[in-house]
């Protein structure tokens, strides 16, 4: 495969671009918003210059690697002549049936359509086409460049063919996939989310203030960053979108939001995305400051 979409150019969208276009892929970064677009392509050539710092790649392959990708606000435009999408865009049921719909009368015929979702059935997206068997879950980690997981997730009607590219692009692009079956939240975030959860809940019931929990279970659990940390770094967004899945999905009370986190994002404190979620954000800090709302 050598022409490559990724559509939604936010924090997944410019990660898997990057890596694409490392490989030599022709990478079509396509987002509704133009803002989206030049701040992906500024955060990649950032996240490029340093690993030229650190002598992972030379200054002749970041250049290559930026040139392999074009941007596009147009969708058709941009899946023209494509083998593969990988969509990336904001977690929401409605919207992501949309743009299949919109990707299958856009795409070309033989194009694999694979979703980034983090939770939603690709059962249910892949149902919005008329190419069931070449729609799949293909779910990468945040930050795409560093983390080696991809989750392949093949739906109901998916082929094995299809499963089986999917899975050799992963490691052609030196990740390890794993293959999981099409349940709300797949695998990582089945696990990953109840605890971020349970992590706001012991905040919001005020067992322990948002560095007091963060410690625990960095010094507790050897986890490299606090739950709540890692939330902003998600985004409180895909967060509260991931858990209603889980909610919807199972009709379990255990999966249920905690009002705090659903407060914040209704207050569009959405993590380190907008400057602020449990902590707050200075372009060029590392400092991890806690946000006033919880000190
Ligand atoms: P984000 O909010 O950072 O970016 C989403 C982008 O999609 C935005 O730039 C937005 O403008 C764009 N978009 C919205 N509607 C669009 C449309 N119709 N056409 C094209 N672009 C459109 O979100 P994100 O964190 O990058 O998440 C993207 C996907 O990746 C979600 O499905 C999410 O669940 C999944 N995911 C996220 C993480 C994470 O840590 N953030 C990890 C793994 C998977």
């Amino acid at each position: 495969m050598s022409k490559i979409a990724v559509v939604g150019a936010g924090t997944m969208g410019n990660g898997i671009a990057h890596v694409f276009a490392m490989k030599g892929h022709e990478v079509h970064l396509i987002d509704i918003s133009e803002s989206a677009l030049e701040k992906a392509i500024l955060t990649i050539a950032k996240n490029l210059d340093r690993m030229v710092k650190k002598e992972k790649i030379s200054v002749k392959e970041k250049k290559a690697t930026i040139e392999n990708i074009l941007t596009f606000s147009d969708m058709s435009a941009g899946v023209k002549g494509v083998d593969l999408v990988v969509e990336a865009a904001t977690e929401n049921v409605d919207l992501k049936l949309k743009i299949f719909k919109s990707l299958d009368e856009a795409a070309p015929k033989k194009a694999i359509l694979a979703t980034n979702t983090s939770s939603i059935s690709i059962t249910k997206i892949a149902a919005a086409t008329n190419r069931p068997d070449k729609v799949i879950g293909m779910h990468f980690m945040n930050p795409v460049p560093i983390m080696k997981l991809v989750e392949v997730i093949p739906g109901y009607a998916t082929s094995k063919s299809v499963t089986k590219k999917i899975m050799q692009l992963s490691k052609d692009l030196g990740k390890v996939p794993v293959e999981v079956n099409d349940y709300p939240g797949f695998v990582a975030n089945r696990i990953l989310m109840p605890m971020i959860n349970e992590a706001i809940y012991t905040l919001f019931e005020g067992v322990s203030g948002v560095e007091g929990i963060d410690t625990v279970m960095k010094l507790g659990m050897a986890h490299p960053m606090g739950p709540l940390q890692l939330a902003d770094f998600i985004g409180l967004d895909t967060c509260l979108s991931i858990l209603n899945v889980l909610y919807d999905g199972f009709g379990n009370q255990k999966y249920a939001p905690c009002p705090l986190l659903v407060n914040m994002v209704m207050a569009g404190k959405l993590g380190r995305k907008t400057g602020e979620g449990f902590y707050k954000y200075t372009p060029g800090s590392k400092d991890l400051v806690v946000a006033s709302a919880f000190k």
